[in-house]
């Protein structure tokens, strides 16, 4: 028999169809599945119960998911501060080429712990850099994210097109079209798995359409399709991405997506910042996914994504920290008010999302983006136990009466527990199976290593 774990006398945000909320509740966990919740104490007379949590003073939620991220970006945060995307992708490239699989497996720790900490339980790491000779990238990435306890796609980026081509990345920073598709069916055959409960799955992610061949992008689209697996890429970022398809394909990005097999209900794209109502409408009709970076595309000055059109459409969106070299904060729960704020910043005012919708968006959205909301986004009987507990009653919180305002509205809220799979892996705001000060000081000893590399030249 499954063993159980009840969480009590806490408030609890389900994020269900009928977005269900308790304000005193309890949850049961079997195994790794959520057994049942409600109002009130947990039922009387459970049997195999191994751990009761009084979970006074908290709100339980689905844990975060998120959507867009670059690990390796952990050891060059902090860089290029000043710039737009394509300033400051042409500043860092150089750098990045020089990674290797020391590097890639420390920075996807940092990342990885920091979301943990913050409540994430579900993320994704969009890994486009693979220098020849770099060692397994993926293969680190994969290891680091299995320690580390959290659920995990990895998207295996490539790119191809370089500045001979007319692309953005130096020559020496891209792999070939054939090289890169067989590395990337490789790591579908070597890792996916399609199984319910799946803690590693890969999708397929050629990097931007400045950075990627017409070629790779449908032949990427195939193997996916013939693998069964996601897709993923950066799309409709910035206004010059605009202007380099129309230069260089005669039309805007949504258009070229369409053209090479990249619309539909499975892919998903990081930012969609530049959308007309006709791309809008094309993404709505795939049920196209979308992943918004609201605090990335501050940072790089990209522009402020349509989101309440994008919702009303019936898009599916979910939240994305980025990579951390242009959100050098790492975190997901702070992009829940971040996307609040900066959504009602744009056209639709005060009415652009609520607390609700934030919260949705960073649990059930990034689910449904991922392909993975029959599993998780929400706390349902049957569906896999992973939850967050945020504590509420300390000075920073406690005299917000709404809990779901206070988790969106107020200042980012401590962890007391965050469970993966119906495992734990955060206590008291601590990760319970990875050593954070030993990340800390590798992370900063690879960060250093990789400056002096990209130095030399
Ligand atoms: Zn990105």
């Amino acid at each position: 028999m499954a063993q159980r774990i009840v969480i009590e006398n806490c408030a609890i945000a389900t994020v269900d169809a009928d977005d269900t909320e308790y304000a005193f509740g309890h949850v049961v966990i079997a195994g790794n599945r959520i057994e049942s919740l409600g109002a009130g104490r947990a039922p009387e007379g459970l049997e195999n119960v191994v751990r009761r949590v009084d979970a006074t003073g908290h709100l339980v939620t689905p844990g975060l998911v998120n959507t867009h991220h670059h690990f390796y970006q952990w050891i060059t945060r902090g860089l290029a501060t000043d710039h737009n995307l394509f300033n400051w992708l042409v500043a860092l490239y150089p750098i990045w080429a020089r990674i290797d699989e020391g590097m890639t497996y420390a920075a996807a720790q940092g990342s990885l712990a920091m979301m943990a900490r913050g409540g994430v339980t579900t993320t994704m790491d969009h890994h486009y850099v693979f220098p020849r000779g770099s060692g397994d990238l993926s293969g680190s990435i994969i290891r680091a994210a299995r320690e580390m306890g959290v659920r995990f796609t990895l998207a295996r980026g490539s790119m191809d097109r370089s500045e001979k081509d007319g692309g953005l990345p130096p020559d020496f920073a891209v792999e070939t079209l054939e090289g890169a598709l067989a590395a990337t069916e490789a790591t579908v055959d070597e890792h996916h798995d399609a199984s319910f409960g799946a803690m590693t799955q890969i999708a397929v992610a050629p990097c931007s359409p400045f950075s990627v061949s017409t070629e790779l992008l449908r032949q990427g689209a195939e193997l996916a399709r013939r693998k069964g697996v996601r897709l993923h890429t950066h799309g409709s970022e910035t206004v010059e991405e605009e202007q380099f398809c129309k230069e260089l394909f005669g039309m805007g990005p949504t258009d070229y997506f369409e053209s090479t097999g990249w619309l539909g209900e499975d892919v998903w794209m990081a930012h969609c910042v530049h959308m007309n109502d006709s791309d809008i409408a094309a993404f709505a009709r795939t049920k196209t996914g979308v992943a918004h970076c609201p605090s990335s595309n501050a940072r790089l000055a990209a522009g402020i994504a349509r989101v309440p059109d994008m919702l009303a459409a019936g898009i599916p969106v979910g939240l994305g920290v980025d990579g951390t070299a242009s959100n050098e904060s790492g975190e997901l729960h702070t992009e829940l008010r971040n996307a609040l704020l900066i959504n009602r910043l744009g056209g639709h005012r005060e009415a652009a999302l609520n607390a609700r919708q934030a919260l949705r968006l960073g649990t059930y959205g990034g689910a449904q983006v991922l392909g993975r909301a029959r599993e998780i986004g929400s706390l349902e009987p049957g569906k896999l136990a992973d939850l967050v507990l945020w504590k509420l009653d300390t000075l920073a919180h406690s005299s917000i009466a709404d809990p779901v305002t206070a988790l969106v509205f107020g200042a980012a809220a401590p962890v007391t527990a965050s469970f993966v799979n119906g495992r734990q892996i955060v206590e008291d705001g601590r990760l319970t199976h990875v050593d954070e000060e030993g990340i800390a000081r590798s992370t900063r000893d690879e960060a250093r290593r990789l400056a002096r590399i990209a130095a030399q030249g």
